[in-house]
């Protein structure tokens, strides 16, 4: 478990996770609105070398950002109840790492083995709780823990 005083420090723990990365880790960003999702994916892909100004995909449902590994990173709050008006495969066996904000509202069994997680507001900080779901995953957990 990690606490975060200010956005700088979420990003940080995100570069921490983005360093550790490998080709095919999924993350799932659970949180309300404002938890600080996309800042965290800042910081991931700072973490995996990524240059690029990193926006919201809210809107665009997916955006890609080439660094030491590609990074797709999506929000799926607006397709939560028709998972299939995407194609998540193109970006599970793709060539790079996928970060899901909203991954939670996608139906069970879509993702295999993937890391949660879950940011919540705690006064002006925020804490961030990691939940492995798979063998890879735990490994990841570990990596960041320890790193
Ligand atoms: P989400 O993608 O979960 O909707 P964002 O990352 O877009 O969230 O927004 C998080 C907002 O919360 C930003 O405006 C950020 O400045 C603010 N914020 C305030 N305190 C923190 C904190 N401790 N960590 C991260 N963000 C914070
Ligand atoms: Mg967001």
């Amino acid at each position: 478990m990690f606490y975060s005083h200010d956005e700088n420090e979420l990003m940080a723990i995100g570069q921490k996770i983005g360093q550790v990365l490998k080709e095919n880790d999924v993350l799932v960003l659970t949180g309300d609105l404002g938890a600080g999702k996309t800042t965290l994916t800042k910081g991931i892909a700072r973490g995996l070398g990524i240059t690029q100004m990193v926006k919201s995909p809210t809107y665009t449902i997916v955006r890609e950002y080439q660094g030491r590994l590609p990074l797709y990173h999506l929000d799926v709050y607006r397709i939560g109840d028709d998972p299939d008006s995407i194609d998540l495969d193109d970006f599970l066996y793709g060539q790079g790492v996928t970060v899901i904000e909203w991954g939670e509202l996608l139906s069970d069994g879509v993702l295999d083995d993937y890391l949660e997680v879950i940011i919540t507001k705690a006064d002006d900080g925020r804490q961030i709780n990691l939940r492995a779901n798979g063998s890879r995953s735990e490994e990841l957990l570990r990596e960041v823990d320890n790193g």
